[in-house]
This record gives C-alpha cells, sequence and structure tokens, in this order.
C-alpha cells in the first residue's frame, strides 16, 4: 500500500541516461532531479495522511502557489485561486485551465466530480525546485519543475501530461492499483489513457486524428524525440544518442523482467504499460469515433470494477464483460475489445461464471 505513491511523469530511466550527459548542465539537473525523487518518497506517507484527514468536500476549486524555486511547499504563495483571472505568469495560469479542462472532462464524460468524485480540491504548485525535470501528483497535489531548459521544457505545457497525472489520483480512489509490477503499469497505462482521452477530447480529436503521443511538449525543440511514449507505437517515442531508444513492449512476448524496486522502475511499471496503452489504441480505432465515448466507458466501468492487485489478464477479461454488459453481447464493440488483446498477446478468457 505504500510503495511509491509519488507518481513522476519523466520516466527514471531517462533520468538516469542523462547523468552520463556529455553536458555538465544537463547531468547535473538531471542529478537534482532524482535525489530531490527520491527524498519526496519519505514526506509523501506522512503529508498524505495527514490531508486525508483534512479533505473536505470543495466541487473541485483550484488553487495555484508559486513555489519561486523551493523545494519546500509550505513556503508558496496562491497566485491564482477558483474566482480569479488570468494572471501574469503563464506556468500559473497553463496549471489553472489544465486543471479545469480535465474537471471539466471527468464532470461531462464520466459524471464524475473530481480526482475523488467527492469534489476534492485541486492544488498546484508551479516553479517547484530549480530546473527540476519532473512533474507529480503526491495524492494531494500536483506539483510542476520548470525543466532544465535544455532537455525539459516547464511541464505545466503539456495537458496530457497533467491529465496522466490527476489520472494517478483517480485510479487511487478506485482500484488503488498498487505501483509495482502488472499492476503498476496498468495503474501507468490508466494514467496514459486518461492523460490521451482528455487532450482528445479538448482538441476535439476522433481515434483516428489524434497523434496518441504523451508528453510531446516535454522535450524542448533541440531534443530529437516524439515525446515520452507513444499508445499507438510503444517503443517508437524516441530513439537518440542522449538517452537512448524507447524501451516500451508492445507485445507480451516483449514483456520486460526488471527488479521490483526503485531502480527497476518498480518492475518496469513506465515500460510494460506500454502493452495495455497498445491494447486501448487498437480497441478506439478498431470502433472508431471518439476515444472518451464507448472506449473510455469500457475502460473506466473496468477501472471501477478493478482492485489493487489486477494483473492484465484480469482486466482484459474485465473489459471484455464490460463492453459487453454496456453494448451487448457480441456487439462490434466487444469484438473491438477482444481483438485488440490478442493483438498484443493477451486474449480474453471469456469465463461465464465471472460476467455479470
Ligand atoms: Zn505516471
Amino acid at each position: 500500500m505504500t510503495i511509491n505513491r509519488i507518481s513522476c511523469v519523466t520516466p527514471p530511466f531517462i533520468l538516469t541516461r542523462l547523468l552520463d550527459s556529455e553536458n555538465g548542465e544537463i547531468r547535473q539537473a538531471a542529478l537534482a532531479t532524482l535525489v530531490t525523487t527520491a527524498n519526496l518518497r519519505g514526506e509523501r506517507t506522512v503529508r498524505g495522511l495527514i490531508a486525508g484527514a483534512l479533505a473536505a468536500p470543495a466541487d473541485g476549486r483550484r488553487s495555484v502557489y508559486d513555489c519561486k524555486g523551493s523545494t519546500f511547499l509550505p513556503f508558496a504563495t496562491l497566485v491564482r485561486s477558483e474566482d480569479d483571472g488570468p494572471v501574469a505568469d503563464p506556468s500559473a495560469n497553463r496549471a489553472f485551465d489544465g486543471f479545469g479542462s480535465i474537471r471539466q472532462f471527468f464532470r461531462d464524460v464520466f459524471q464524475r466530480n473530481s480526482i475523488d468524485d467527492r469534489g476534492m480540491r485541486l492544488q498546484g504548485y508551479v516553479h517547484r525546485g530549480h530546473r527540476y525535470n519532473n512533474a507529480f501528483w503526491d495524492g494531494q497535489e500536483m506539483v510542476f519543475g520548470d525543466g532544465d531548459g535544455l532537455v525539459f521544457s516547464d511541464f505545466t505545457g503539456s495537458l496530457d501530461v497533467i491529465a496522466h497525472e490527476l489520472g494517478h489520483g483517480v485510479t487511487e480512489h478506485t482500484a488503488g492499483l498498487e505501483y509495482h509490477r502488472q499492476s503498476g503499469a496498468l495503474n501507468e497505462s490508466l494514467s496514459d489513457v486518461v492523460g490521451s482521452m482528455v487532450k482528445q477530447w479538448a482538441l476535439q480529436q476522433t481515434a483516428d486524428q489524434a497523434d496518441w503521443l504523451i508528453g510531446a511538449e516535454v522535450f524542448t525543440p533541440t531534443i530529437d524525440a516524439d515525446a515520452l511514449r507513444s499508445m499507438r507505437a510503444p517503443g517508437t517515442a524516441f530513439d537518440n544518442k542522449l538517452f537512448g531508444k524507447d524501451p516500451q513492449p508492445d507485445h507480451m512476448d516483449r514483456f520486460v523482467e526488471l527488479p521490483d524496486t526503485d531502480e527497476g522502475d518498480w518492475g518496469g511499471v513506465h515500460i510494460n504499460s506500454g502493452i495495455p496503452n497498445k491494447a486501448f489504441y487498437l480497441v478506439a480505432t478498431g470502433i472508431g469515433g471518439n476515444s472518451w465515448e464507448a472506449p473510455g466507458r469500457i475502460w473506466y466501468e473496468s477501472l471501477k470494477a478493478s482492485t489493487s492487485t489486477t494483473q492484465f489478464q484480469d482486466f482484459a477479461d474485465t473489459t471484455y464483460q464490460k463492453a459487453g454488459q454496456l453494448y451487448g453481447t457480441g456487439s462490434n464493440q466487444q469484438q473491438a475489445v477482444k481483438e485488440a488483446w490478442a493483438e498484443v498477446g493477451i486474449p480474453v478468457t471469456t469465463t461465464p461464471s465471472l460476467a455479470g
């Protein structure tokens, strides 16, 4: 339950590779980011407990704070709250607007009242630390770094990244998928699904029109990388000298076994998420139209029906059952779900006793 609930945007393997960069500034920023992220893991358990006890319904009201380069959040100053108009700082406005889009997405599409469905406040902290190459959700608030300006840009610039992080909050308040091994990779994948649905919904793009990239905006223009991940083609988001090749698999045959440790990305949660990511992409394009309609509904209902230890196979089977319940046994939607999971090497098991 207490394993690594700090959910970071930048996969640790990218930061680790940056430690080998020839550029000293890049090495320093990556190291500082890795160290401060590790320190946060110690703080969060206590903070989460206190914050949980104080949480009160608030209709998802937004507050954005400016850390002014500090890493100690209590020193941050409130710069924009729900009823305020735009302020001078573009980062604060982007975080505020991003929260607004995501809150409206969950309300309009899934009739969900904020992260916890009880109107949880949306709190954002911008300009955290100096050249901090990450953004994270700690169970209570979303914190953004400015990036080092060399490899990474300001993390408020990416709506799907913000939605990815808030998606971790939704998972935490529903299935509570444990953040390691397959349940952790599923947790990561569900956040990418939320991230891409919110982006497509905001742009009013169909599944065919979308780029299916996660974090296309986080790298500076000088960096040879499309994004952090590609849901359409896992393993192809980047391939460069600076941080290597995208390690995501797109099929169970290429599932990556890694140690269940911080260094092993908790069994490769940011790596093996490529497999369920690809399944969702195939379902969305197989059904056609908007990803947040039937595909999103099937995934969301399956998330709510999952538990903390749900594995890939369990989730695949649940989506198949939910598609049948929502759209009919043998419907196009259910058929698309079946074909998608088969294509990534996880054929659904259609045991009647699990249905309904
Ligand atoms: Zn994540």
